[in-house]
C-alpha cells in the first residue's frame, strides 16, 4: 500500500503530460530556425563532445572563475543530481510505502545508507547553495543579474523542497518508532532528517505527526514535477538544454565565421543572405536562445555595454528568445495576432533604451526587434562568449545579422563605404594605391618571394603595416629581426592583397570572399602550402590560419610573437640590451580569446633585460578589454563619446607602465590614441612587442625609433 496510488497517478500524469506538450512546443519553435546548421559532426569527434559536455555542462568549468555564485551554484547542481534519484524514490513510494528500488536502497544496507547520507548532506548544501542565491537577488542586488521573482519563486521551490525532504524523514522517524512501540533514536544514515525528528519527538498527537510526515511528501514529490514544468517557461530551461546545446556546439575554430557556400548561386535564387529573421537562425542558435541563464556575465564584460552603447549581448539573446515565443501562434499554428504593436523588451535591470522590442508578429530583426546600432556596436572580441557558462555564441549571430543588412538591403554605416571601396579596387582599406603596398620597405633589402622563390619563411605585411606610418616602423623591427636571425624569408611585395578580415567582419561577405579567392589563388601559385608564413597582424593571422581553409587555402601560419620567441630560444636572437622599463602588454583579441596566444609575447619581454612585465589586474588575457578596434570598428565612428579604446587605456595606465606593449597594428592605434587622450604621451611609450625586441637585439637605433613614437 502506498501514500495513495491514485493521487500519484493523477500527480505524474498530468505533470508529465504538460512537460511533454511543452517540451513538443519548444522542439517544434527550435525547428522554426532552419539557417545554415552551425553543427557539423566530424569523424572521431564524439569523445571531444563528451568531453566537453562533461566539462562544461556537467563540471560547470566556467562557473568555477566566480567563487561565491560558482561555488553555490555547483552545490546546488550537485545536489539536484543526487536528488534526482530521491524524487524517483518518493513517487515509488505513491505507489509501494516501502519502495526502496526493489531492495536496492533499503535501509540498513551499505548502499540504502550510504545513498540517505549523501542525500542528507547534498539537500543540506543546495539549501545553503539556493540561500546564498537569494542573498545575491535580495541584499546584493548584482545588476547584471535579471531580478525578477521568478528567479526567488524558483530559490522558494528548491529550499522548500529539501526542508519538506527533512521533514518527511523526521516524523517518518518517529511515527516508525512509535509503531513499534520503542523510543525514538538518532539515524546516523539520516542526520539532518534526525534532527526534525528530535524536534518532532514530543508531538504527542500522532495526527499532527501524520499530516507533517505527509506535507512533507506531497511537498517533495509534487514541486520537484512542478518546477519541471515552470523550467521551460523561464530561464531555470537551461538546466535541460545546457546540455544539448554543449554537446552540439560549434567545434570549429573560434576565428573561423561560417562561410555562405555558393553565394552567387544563392544571389541568383534570390535566397536569404545572412540572418535577417528568426528562420534564417539555425537551429543550434535556437537551443543558445533556450539556454541562457540571464546571468549577465557576457554584458559585464563587453566593452560595447561597458561603454553605454546599445549592445548588450545579454539582452540581444532575450529579444531574439522572446521573439521566438512570442511568435509561437503565429510561426507554428498561422495565426494572425489581434495585435502586432512593438513593445519594449521587459527584463530587468532595463536593457538600454529604444534598443530591443517585442512583438507577436514575425519582424525583420534588425530594426523592428533589435536596433541597428545594437549590431553595429560589436567588435567581435569574443569577451561574451569567453565568459558566458553555457557557450552561447554572439559574434557568428551579429555578424549573420550585418551579412542580412550589408548583402540584402544595402545598409550599412556610411564611414564602411571607403573601406568597402578600397579593398575591392585597391586591395586595401585605406583605398590607397596598391602599386604602394610594399613603399614602407624602400631603401631596406627585403626580398621579395618573386625574387627568392626559395624562402622557407613568407612574412605576410599586412595592410596595417603596408600603408599606416606607425605600422610600418613595426615592419621594419619585424624584417631586422629577421635579417639578423639568418630567416630565409620573403614578403609578397605588390602581390599581396587585403585578407578581407574588416570586410568579413563587417558582413560584406561578397568582398570577403572576393579578397580570399584571390589570396588562396596567388600563394597558392608561389607554394605557400610548403612554406611558413607569419605575420605581425592577428587579423590577417586569424584570417590566414582559421579561414583561408574554407577557399582552399591550407597553410602553416605563426603570428609574429610566436616565431620570434623561437628565434629566441633557439639563440638565433639574443636580446642583449637592457631595457630598464616597466612594460604592460595589451592582448589583442584576435591572437588571445580567438588563437590562445597569451604566453609568448609574454615571454619576449621577460628575455628582455631590465624589463619588469606589468598586468592589468582581472583585465588580461582571457580576460583582457577590447581595445575597440576589431570587427571593423576600426573603420567606423564609435556610436557616443565614451571610447572604448579611452577605457581600455586607462586600465593599462593604472598600472603605470613606462611603455605600452601590444602586438597589432589595430591595437596600436587605439592604444597611441588613448595615451595622447589622457595627455600622458610625454611619458608613456606604445611600441609592439617586437620593437622591445629590436631595441634589446640591435641596440640604440631602435631606442631611437621608440622614442620617436
Ligand atoms: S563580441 Fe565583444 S563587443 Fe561583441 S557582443 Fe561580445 S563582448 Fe560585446
Ligand atoms: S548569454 Fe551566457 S553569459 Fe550572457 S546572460 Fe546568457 S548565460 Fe549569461
Amino acid at each position: 500500500m502506498g501514500m495513495s496510488a491514485l493521487w500519484m497517478s493523477l500527480l505524474l500524469g498530468v505533470n508529465l503530460a504538460f512537460f511533454a506538450w511543452t517540451a513538443q512546443r519548444r522542439l517544434r519553435q527550435v525547428f522554426i530556425a532552419k539557417g545554415d546548421a552551425r553543427f557539423t559532426w566530424r569523424n572521431g569527434e564524439l569523445l571531444a563532445r563528451v568531453k566537453d559536455t562533461l566539462v562544461y555542462a556537467l563540471g560547470q568549468r566556467r562557473m568555477t572563475k566566480y567563487t561565491v555564485a560558482g561555488l553555490a551554484h555547483i552545490l546546488i547542481f550537485a545536489g539536484f543530481l543526487v536528488l534526482l534519484l530521491r524524487s524517483l524514490l518518493l513517487w515509488g513510494r505513491g505507489y509501494d510505502i516501502g519502495f526502496d528500488f526493489f531492495g536496492v536502497l533499503a535501509a540498513g544496507t551499505l548502499l540504502g545508507d550510504g545513498y540517505n547520507l549523501a542525500k542528507d548532506l547534498f539537500a543540506c548544501l543546495v539549501v545553503l547553495g539556493a540561500s546564498v542565491f537569494v542573498w545575491l537577488r535580495v541584499v546584493v542586488r548584482s545588476p547584471r543579474m535579471t531580478l525578477g521573482v521568478e528567479g526567488l519563486v524558483i530559490l522558494g521551490i528548491i529550499i522548500t523542497m529539501m526542508l519538506a525532504d527533512f521533514l518527511y524523514d523526521g516524523a517518518g522517524q518517529v511515527l516508525h518508532a512509535r509503531a513499534l512501540h520503542q523510543a525514538w533514536a538518532f539515524h546516523a544514515s539520516e542526520p539532518v532528517g534526525s534532527l526534525f525528528a528530535f524536534g518532532l519527538k514530543g508531538v504527542e498527537d500522532t495526527g499532527v505527526l501524520k499530516v507533517l510526515w505527509h506535507a512533507g511528501f506531497w511537498w517533495h514529490a509534487a514541486f520537484v514535477l512542478i518546477f519541471l514544468n515552470i523550467l521551460p517557461y523561464s530561464k531555470h530551461f537551461h538546466i535541460i538544454t545546457a546540455f544539448p546545446n554543449v554537446f552540439t556546439r560549434d567545434r570549429s575554430p573560434y576565428g573561423r565565421l561560417p562561410k555562405i557556400d555558393d553565394l552567387e548561386g544563392r544571389v541568383e535564387r534570390e535566397e536569404a543572405l545572412g540572418i535577417g529573421k528568426l528562420e534564417d537562425l539555425s537551429w543550434q542558435h535556437a537551443m543558445d536562445l533556450y539556454t541562457c541563464t540571464e546571468c549577465g556575465r557576457c554584458s559585464d564584460h563587453c566593452p560595447a555595454y561597458l561603454t553605454d552603447k546599445k549592445l548588450s549581448p545579454k539582452h540581444l539573446t532575450l529579444a531574439l528568445r522572446d521573439h521566438l515565443y512570442d511568435t509561437e501562434a503565429a510561426l507554428l499554428h498561422g495565426k494572425t495576432p489581434e495585435s502586432d504593436e512593438r513593445g519594449p523588451l521587459r527584463t530587468h535591470p532595463e536593457p538600454p533604451q529604444d534598443a530591443y522590442f517585442r512583438n507577436d508578429t514575425p519582424q525583420a530583426l534588425v530594426p523592428n526587434i533589435i536596433d541597428p546600432d545594437v549590431i553595429w556596436a560589436c567588435t567581435s572580441c569574443r569577451a561574451c562568449e569567453e565568459q558566458c557558462p553555457v557557450l552561447i555564441s554572439y559574434v557568428d549571430k551579429i555578424v549573420g545579422m550585418r551579412r542580412d543588412q550589408v548583402l540584402m538591403h544595402n545598409t550599412f554605416p556610411p564611414e564602411l563605404a571607403k573601406p568597402f571601396q578600397g579593398m575591392e579596387v585597391n586591395g586595401n582599406p585605406w583605398n590607397l594605391p596598391q602599386v604602394d603596398r610594399d613603399g614602407w620597405a624602400k631603401g631596406l633589402s627585403v626580398p621579395r618571394l618573386a625574387d627568392r622563390p626559395d624562402a622557407d619563411v613568407i612574412y605576410w605585411v599586412g595592410c596595417a603595416a603596408s600603408y599606416d606610418d606607425r605600422a610600418q616602423r613595426v615592419a621594419r623591427s619585424v624584417v631586422e629581426l629577421l635579417g639578423a636571425a639568418g630567416v630565409n624569408y620573403a614578403i609578397l611585395g605588390k602581390q599581396e592583397c587585403c585578407t578581407g578580415d574588416s570586410a568579413r567582419r563587417a558582413g560584406n561577405e561578397y568582398l570577403f570572399q572576393m579578397l580570399a579567392e584571390q589570396n588562396v589563388e596567388t600563394l597558392n601559385g608561389l607554394g605557400a602550402q610548403e612554406k611558413t608564413i607569419i605575420t605581425a597582424c592577428p587579423h590577417c593571422f586569424n584570417t590566414l590560419a582559421n579561414e583561408y581553409g574554407d577557399f582552399g587555402g591550407n597553410y602553416k601560419v605563426v603570428n609574429h610573437t610566436d616565431f620570434l620567441f623561437e628565434l629566441v630560444r633557439e639563440g638565433k636572437l639574443t636580446p642583449v640590451h637592457r631595457v630598464e622599463e616597466r612594460i604592460t602588454y595589451h592582448d589583442s583579441c584576435y591572437l588571445g580569446r580567438y588563437n590562445n596566444v597569451y604566453d609568448s609575447p609574454r615571454d619576449i619581454l621577460k628575455s628582455i633585460p631590465g624589463v619588469t612585465l606589468g598586468e592589468v589586474e582581472k583585465a588580461n588575457r582571457e580576460q583582457g578589454l577590447c581595445c575597440g578596434a576589431g570587427g571593423a570598428q576600426m573603420w567606423m565612428e564609435e556610436q557616443n563619446n565614451n571610447r572604448v579604446n579611452r577605457k581600455r587605456t586607462l586600465q593599462i595606465l593604472q598600472t603605470e607602465p613606462e611603455t605600452v606593449a601590444s602586438a597589432c597594428p589595430f591595437c596600436m592605434t587605439m592604444l597611441t590614441d588613448g595615451i595622447k587622450d589622457a595627455e600622458r604621451d610625454q611619458n608613456v611609450k606604445q611600441l609592439d612587442v617586437a620593437e622591445v625586441l629590436a631595441r634589446a637585439v640591435l641596440g640604440p637605433v631602435h631606442q631611437e625609433a621608440a622614442s620617436a613614437s
